[in-house]
C-alpha cells in the first residue's frame, strides 16, 4: 500500500480501513514512511477527523508496534494513574508509593515536560542519582521489591507514538482528541494493567481548557480503555492555577516529602487532596477497598504509619537516589538561589492566574497566593526562585502579568470538576 494512497483517502474526508491504519504505523516503525509523508497524513487526520473505529484501529496499531509488559507473575493488581498534564501537578510521587504501601502494583511509564507542563522523569531526576532508564528485567525486579517502579518510555514501548508525537509536537497537531487518546493509551495499555485512573486537567493550564472537551477527553480515554479491557476512570480537575505550593523540579519533589512526611502545610492541601482522591480511586476500581470512604481510611494508615514514605525510600534506593532525602527534604533545595518576590501592584482579590503563563515564565516558583485571595497593593502574590540573577526582571514580570486582580470576591473552582 503506496503512503500517497492512504494519504489521498483521509485528504478526501475517507475513513482509512483497519489495514490502511496498520500499514501506516508499520511505516513509521520501519522508516519506510518519511517525515513528511507522516506529517501529511496527521495533518489529514487533524482536519478530516478519525471515527471512534479509526481511533481505536490507530491506538492498537501503535500499541502493538511495541511490547505489552507482562507482570502476570505479581499478584497485586497492577494500577496506575496518568495525568494530561499541568502546571506543579506533582501528584505521581506521592500517588505512587501510597498506592503501594495500600497494596497495588504501580508500574509507572512517565514522560518529559511538554510545552509549559512539567514531566514526572524531571522530577525524579532532580533527586540526586535517581535513574529513571530502566531496563524491563531491573524496572519489573524494583516493581516486585517494592510495589512501584518509576521509568521513562523506552523504545520497547509504544515506538510508533514516539516517532509521531515529536512530529505531531512540531507540527501543531497534538489538540485533537482521537490522536490524544491514541497517543496516551498506547503507552498506558503497553503497562499490562488492570486498572487506570485519569487525570483530565481542565482551566487555563490544561493543554485542553475547556470544561466540555475536557469531559469529552475523558469519555474517549475511558471507553478506550475498556475497549482493552483495562478497568478505567477517569476525574476531571482543576488547572486555572497551579496545584499546590511550588512549581519547579526540585522544589515539587520538596513539596510531595513534606507531604508524605505529614508535614504538609495550608498551600500543600490541593495536591494531597488530589492525590488522596486518585489513588482511592485506583483502590476501590481494584477491589483492594469496598468504598471510597474504606480507601480513604486504608490512604490515611499508609500515610500516618509512615509506610508511604518508606515505599519511596525503598524505591528511590533501588532507582540509586540519594534516599537521604526522605529524611531531610531540605536537600531538595538548593542554595545561592536569587529570590525575587512577585508584589501586587493594586488592592483587590486573585480573581485568575494565567496557569500557561505561569508554566511558561518559570521552572521555579515557591510562596504564592491562590484564587480568592485578597492582597493590597505592594503585597507578596509569590517569590520566584532563579539560577541566575538576569532571570529575576523578566521573570518577575511575567508572573505579575499572570495574576488578574479584581475589586469583587471571584468566585472558587473546586479541585475535582467531575467524574467520568
Ligand atoms: N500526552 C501524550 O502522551 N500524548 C498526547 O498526544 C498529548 C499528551
Amino acid at each position: 500500500m503506496r503512503p500517497q494512497e492512504i494519504i489521498a483517502t483521509k485528504r478526501d474526508g475517507k475513513a482509512l480501513t483497519d489495514e490502511q491504519i496498520t500499514a501506516f504505523i508499520d511505516g513509521v516503525c520501519d522508516g519506510t514512511w518519511a517525515d513528511y509523508q507522516i506529517t501529511a497524513l496527521v495533518m489529514a487526520m487533524f482536519i478530516r477527523g478519525l471515527n471512534r473505529r479509526e481511533q481505536y484501529s490507530v491506538t492498537a496499531a501503535m500499541l502493538r508496534s511495541g511490547t505489552i509488559m507482562d507482570f502476570s507473575d505479581i499478584d497485586a493488581p497492577k494500577a496506575d494513574k496518568h495525568s494530561t498534564g499541568g502546571v506543579g501537578d506533582k501528584t505521581s510521587l506521592i500517588i505512587a508509593p501510597l498506592a503501594a504501601a495500600c497494596g497495588l502494583a504501580v508500574p509507572m511509564i512517565s514522560g518529559r515536560g511538554l510545552g509549559h507542563t512539567g514531566g514526572t522523569l524531571d522530577k525524579l531526576e532532580s533527586i540526586p542519582g535517581f535513574d529513571v532508564n530502566l531496563p524491563f528485567p531491573k524496572f519489573k525486579k524494583i516493581l516486585k521489591t517494592c510495589g512501584l517502579a518509576l521509568g521513562g518510555q523506552t523504545n520497547q514501548i509504544a515506538p510508533a507514538d514516539k516517532r509521531i508525537y515529536a512530529l505531531r509536537d512540531a507540527t501543531a497537531t497534538v489538540p485533537y482528541i482521537p490522536l490524544i487518546v491514541a497517543s496516551i493509551m498506547s503507552k498506558k495499555l503497553a503497562e499490562g494493567l488492570d486498572v487506570l485512573v485519569l487525570d483530565v486537567k481542565t482551566g487555563s493550564g490544561a493543554f485542553i481548557q475547556k470544561y466540555a472537551e475536557s469531559v469529552k477527553l475523558a469519555k474517549a480515554l475511558c471507553e478506550t480503555g475498556k475497549s482493552f479491557s483495562v478497568n478505567t476512570q477517569a476525574l476531571i480537575t482543576d488547572m486555572s492555577q497551579p496545584l499546590g505550593k511550588y512549581v519547579g523540579n526540585a522544589l515539587e519533589v520538596y513539596e510531595c516529602l513534606k507531604i508524605l512526611r505529614g508535614e504538609a502545610d495550608d498551600m500543600m492541601q490541593p495536591t494531597l487532596e488530589l492525590s488522596v482522591e486518585l489513588v482511592a480511586t485506583m483502590l476501590v476500581q481494584s477491589k483492594i477497598a469496598s468504598s471510597i470512604q474504606n480507601a480513604k481510611f486504608k490512604i490515611k494508615n499508609a500515610m500516618e504509619s509512615g509506610e508511604a514514605l518508606d515505599k519511596f525510600r525503598q524505591n528511590i534506593e533501588m532507582q540509586d537516589g540519594n534516599a537521604k532525602v526522605c529524611d531531610k527534604p531540605e536537600m531538595m533545595l538548593s542554595k545561592g538561589l536569587a529570590e525575587i518576590p512577585v508584589l501586587s501592584e493594586t488592592n483587590g482579590y486573585v480573581a485568575e492566574i494565567d496557569t500557561l503563563a505561569v508554566g511558561h515564565a518559570i521552572s521555579d516558583i515557591g510562596g504564592g497566593r491562590v484564587i480568592g485571595d485578597r492582597v493590597q497593593k505592594g503585597e507578596e502574590l509569590g517569590i520566584a526562585y532563579c539560577r541566575r540573577k538576569n532571570q529575576t526582571l523578566s521573570v518577575g514580570e511575567k508572573l505579575r502579568g499572570a495574576y488578574k486582580i479584581s475589586k469583587e470576591i471571584p468566585r472558587t473552582t473546586n479541585l475535582i470538576r467531575g467524574v467520568v
